[in-house]
């Protein structure tokens, strides 16, 4: 299922999405009322307490920026208020000379959960996957020590409008093109740390809510964004997240 939540009559809901039609879903139930795609708002699908992301989870990207693969996953924090949707704006910040792109897979906690022992299987507490562009201000994350800043400008967060439910994420095709020139392809299986391995991960650092993003990184081919591009990260099995890039006024 794809679940979104959207807009109509001032109010915001919760959906599914379903042959151009958004049907209503309360209690993890679809209900029979729908609206066309058209008449609706999609808003980001989730409200997360944070975003935890993963640097250098692919070994070709790593080497590109210069880096060694981590021997353990290398986590920073994204601002939830970085999020924005599917064709919305990304704003260029007056701040950075050099922002780039960073398609990758993300994945949705749907329970809380803290500790994780290795004998879990960390997939249980996971709601979803999406499509995430982990924008960055690469001068920024260069000439700071910190990721928080180069990582958490507003509108740095676009994530698909939707959450695909049923998905095995074990070798799946990530590409991202910018004006329709494609510049990373990867697939899952490439990356250094898995899926269920970085949940238990990360959940012995810091406890995961219901609604929390995990970004698990992005494959080599990076490459600035410029006013007037358009951004398109697809992944196989989900689909597509397209975003305008705009200079901030
Ligand atoms: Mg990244």
């Amino acid at each position: 299922m794809k679940i979104c939540r959207f807009t109509v009559n001032n109010q915001i809901k919760t959906g599914v999405i379903d042959n151009e039609k958004v049907f209503s879903y309360e209690n993890n139930q679809k209900l029979s009322d729908s609206y066309n795609l058209h008449e609706i708002k999609l808003l980001p699908p989730v409200e997360p307490s944070k975003i935890v992301c993963v640097g250098r989870n692919y070994a070709e990207h790593a080497a590109e920026l210069g880096n060694a693969v981590p021997t353990e996953p290398l986590l920073f924090l994204k601002a939830p208020s970085a999020l924005i949707t599917d064709g919305e704006d990304i704003l260029l910040p007056e701040q950075s000379n050099r922002v780039e792109h960073e398609g990758e897979l993300a994945l949705v906690i749907g329970r809380d959960c803290k500790n994780l022992a290795d004998s879990v299987n960390a997939l249980e507490y996971v709601f979803g996957y999406t499509i995430l562009n982990d924008v960055t201000a690469r001068d920024l994350q260069r000439a700071d020590v910190q990721f928080t800043r180069a990582k958490s400008f507003d509108t740095f967060c676009p994530v698909a409008s939707f959450i695909e439910t049923d998905l095995d994420t074990t070798d799946i095709k990530l590409t991202t093109k910018v004006n329709g020139e494609i510049k990373q392809t990867g697939r899952t299986s490439q990356m250094v740390f898995n899926v269920d391995f970085l949940i238990r991960y990360i959940s012995r650092q810091m406890s995961l809510k219901a609604g929390d993003v995990i970004a698990t990184g992005t494959p080599s081919g990076v490459s600035q964004l410029k006013n007037g591009d358009v951004c398109e990260v697809e992944i196989e099995g989900i689909g597509k997240l397209s975003n305008p890039v705009k200079r901030a006024n």
